[in-house]
């Protein structure tokens, strides 16, 4: 997987703060990347071709034609990355 992008960092429109491109990829359903990493991105680099050079097909696709979620289904999981990420760092 190209990591190379992983250190750029934007604000995010969810979360209301600076967040990275590697959190971005990672941020979306079963560790996939967040829905809306394609609007979030395009203005920094070709978001396109960057992930379709790092996922399978399947998993492009799926990215591609993924949905936004009911807001509060979308908050709930992101206390939830909160919290784990927490937990990672006090390992
Ligand atoms: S891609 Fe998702 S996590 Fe990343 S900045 Fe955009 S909304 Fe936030």
């Amino acid at each position: 997987m190209d990591k190379s992008k992983n250190h750029l960092e934007r604000r995010c429109p969810r979360l209301g703060g600076a967040v990275s491109f590697g959190y971005c990829r990672a941020s979306g359903e079963h560790d996939t990347a967040c829905w809306k990493i394609f609007d979030c991105w395009w203005e920094h680099f070709d978001i396109v071709e960057h992930l379709k050079k790092c996922m399978p097909e399947e998993t492009f696709i799926k990215l591609v034609n993924a949905k936004p979620k009911p807001k509060m289904v979308s908050l709930v999981e992101i206390i939830e990355q909160a919290q784990k990420r927490v937990e990672n760092q006090l390992k």
